[in-house]
């Protein structure tokens, strides 16, 4: 899911995806990796955390609402617990962007009310372009088929623990020779 950082539809920032269009997410609690498939709860974290960045608080910020499970521990979590430190470090680089254009709208808009017949006391220097790529997403871990809610799950492919359902949080059991199997209830 792609979130458009102004009412205007300008521009749109997602989560990297893998070849395989997962998202890798973070654990707080166990601090394990795991991906899942984009959803809308992706914007809404990018635009939370971003929102939490920005020094002008002026942007709304969505409210948070639980989401998702760790397959690993089960804890839950809203939309935005789930971001890795990489992804927090690129959103954060682009609020601190977001910033900078800002206060050169601000001073090319005091450039111009300026009496004319005034010298302007400062040149505003134009910004670096703002870096909407939240960067890339290397093809790892393994897929895992949850039957509960027909939903797949990458995971640590040493983890042989029970695996818990992101969506719905149903436990599951690992069957024996698993490669790239459905998971049945326990
Ligand atoms: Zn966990
Ligand atoms: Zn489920």
């Amino acid at each position: 899911m792609k979130v458009g950082l102004s009412a205007d539809g300008l521009r749109v920032v997602a989560l990297p995806r893998d070849r395989s269009g997962f998202v890798r997410r973070r654990c707080g609690a166990c601090r394990r990796h795991f991906k899942t498939r984009p959803g809308a709860q992706d914007g809404l974290a990018v635009q939370r955390f971003l929102a939490k960045q920005l020094k002008h608080q002026d942007a709304d910020v969505p409210d948070a609402v639980e989401h998702s499970r760790c397959p690993y521990c089960g804890t839950a979590g809203a939309a935005e617990a789930w971001l890795t430190a990489g992804q927090r470090a690129h959103i954060a680089k682009l609020a601190r962007g977001l910033e900078d254009h800002v206060q050169h709208a601000q001073m090319l808009q005091a450039g111009y009310t300026l009496d004319p017949t005034a010298r302007p006391t400062f040149l505003p220097v134009t910004p670096e372009p703002l870096p909407f790529s939240l960067g890339t997403e290397p093809e790892d871990l393994r897929s895992v088929h949850l039957v509960c809610c027909d939903l797949d799950v990458k995971v640590q492919p040493d983890w042989d623990g029970p695996l818990h359902c992101p969506e719905c949080g149903v436990r599951h059991g690992w069957p024996t020779h698993a490669v790239r199997v459905s998971l049945l209830r326990e």
